[in-house]
Order: C-alpha cells, then structure tokens, then sequence
C-alpha cells in the first residue's frame, strides 16, 4: 500500500561527497589565486577611485554567490514532509514505487537523491543535489554571480598572464594552458606558474560553464519550462512572459538578482501548477 504523503525517512538525503568534492576545489582555487596575486605581478595597478569600486564589486559578486549557494543548500526541493494527502489522483498526478506515493505533476524522482523532487529540473552534479522547485531561484542566480565571479577572478589574473606571455614564447604558454599538469611534472614550469595556468583554466572554463547554463536556464525560464519539459517539447506550463517569471522567481524577480535574501515568495505551493489551459492561452 502507499502511503497518502511523502515518506520522511533520511535514508533519500542526498549524498554529501560532490559538494565536499566542490568545496576543496573551490578551496584550492581560492589559495592558489592569493598565491598568485600576492607572490606573483599582482593584481591590476589601479587608483584609488577604481580600486574602491573594485573592491565593492568583489563583495558583492562574493555576498551574492555565498548566500544563493546556503540557499540553494538550505532549501529542500524535494516531497519529503510535504503533505500530499487527499491532493492526488488527479491529472499528471503519477504514483512513485520508489517513494510509495502518489506525486503531483512535473514533479520526478531522482536516482542520486533517492526521491521524488516538486518540479524537478535536474540533478546538479556539482552540489550533490535537485534542482527543483523550492531552490530553482538560488539556482539561477548562483549561475549568473558564479560566471561573474570567475570572469573578475580572470580580469585579476592578467598582469600575471601577459606578464608570462613577455617571458616565455607563445608555444610554450599554450602548452602551459591547455597542460599544467604535465608542464609541472616534467619540469618545464615553476609551481607560481602553474598555479597561474590552473586557476586560469579554471576560471575560464568554469565561466564559460555557468554562463553556457544560464543562457540555457534562462531560455527555459522565459518558456515556463523544466529540462524535462524541454527534452520532450513540452509547453503546457507556458503562461507567457510575465507570468513564467513570477512563477519561478516570485513578484520581485527584477530584483531578486542583486540580492539572496530578498523576499520574493513564489506564488504557487510546487504540488499544484496553473497551465496554459487554466489561462485560456491554448490556441483553439
Ligand atoms: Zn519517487
Ligand atoms: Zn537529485
């Protein structure tokens, strides 16, 4: 028998070693950037003025990505200790043997979470964990602060760079980019340059991986769609422009970029979903 509510057993709490994988990675980054910007040429020469507005920009991008990323992690997208009683068995309404509950629509259930998430888009693999309806907001905007924090990390690092680039051919500062590793091992480089290619690499990449995802993320929110609505061409959710904002980001979703903790409640509860047919959009 299943029961009429999500189970609320721990044994679906999601695996903690992708974000401890994540933060020491983060971690070396973070080291690895100081080693370069205080052993190395250093940070930009600006004046006092730039200098101040650099410095406000940084904690800004730095409040913004640490509070989305506790938000992201606080908040638990998934049916565990949702009451789901007397609410199912109607349309997209499915039931869940993994769970043992009948589960609303657009909700699925994941393999690594070990159970069923309200609205679920994916599984990031980076912080271990769904995104779904109660953190797609931290989501978006941790996307949009961690592009912007590895781009200025990378305006940082080009005295360092061109700094390389004067000292050695341009072969061999390839080499070192697209092989740090091997250009460690072998010798060929010292371990301040190194730490410059690494962090270099990393930025870039991990900038080009963030904004890749919210140019992606960002089309699926102007659609009113989850990934896997998207994969199977699916638009039943699509209340317009408007209305598919708010419905992911809350009334404030103009705001809601410029900082973590600005209230914004979403409007609808993740069980329940207005379609295009509820709003009279269908074409007849
Ligand atoms: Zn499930
Ligand atoms: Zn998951």
């Amino acid at each position: 028998m299943g029961q009429p509510w999500a189970a609320t057993s721990t044994e679906g709490a999601p695996a903690r070693l992708p974000l401890v994988l994540t933060l020491l990675w983060a971690v070396a980054v973070g080291l690895e950037l100081a080693y370069v910007l205080v052993l190395g040429p250093g940070p930009p020469p600006l004046g006092p003025l730039a200098r101040a507005l650099q410095l406000a920009l940084a904690t800004f991008q730095l409040l913004n990505l640490l509070g989305n990323v506790g938000l992201f992690l606080r908040s638990d997208p998934s049916i565990r200790g949702v009451m789901l009683a007397g609410r199912g068995l109607g349309q997209g309404w499915a039931y869940c043997y993994q769970c043992q509950s009948q589960v609303p629509p657009r909700s699925g259930h994941c393999s690594a979470c070990r159970v069923c998430v309200l609205r679920r888009d994916h599984h990031c693999r980076l912080l271990g964990r769904c995104v779904g309806f109660g953190n797609y907001r931290p989501f978006l905007c941790l996307l949009l602060h961690g592009a912007g924090v590895l781009l200025h990390i990378s305006v940082l690092l080009g005295p360092a760079l061109s700094a390389l680039l004067r000292a050695h051919s341009p072969l061999h500062t390839a080499a070192l980019l697209l092989l740090p590793w091997l250009m460690l091992l072998t010798g060929r480089v010292s371990l301040a340059q190194f730490a410059l290619a690494f962090v270099m690499d990393t930025c870039v990449a991990g900038a080009l991986l963030c904004g890749a995802g919210l140019l992606f993320h960002g089309m699926l929110l102007l659609r009113g769609q989850t990934t896997w609505e998207w994969a199977r061409g699916q638009h039943s959710y699509d209340l317009g422009l408007c209305h598919n904002l708010q419905a992911a980001l809350g009334p404030r979703w103009a705001l809601v970029w410029l900082w973590p903790f600005l209230d914004s409640p979403l409007p609808g509860d993740g069980i329940t979903f207005q379609t295009k047919a509820d709003m009279g959009l269908m074409a007849s």
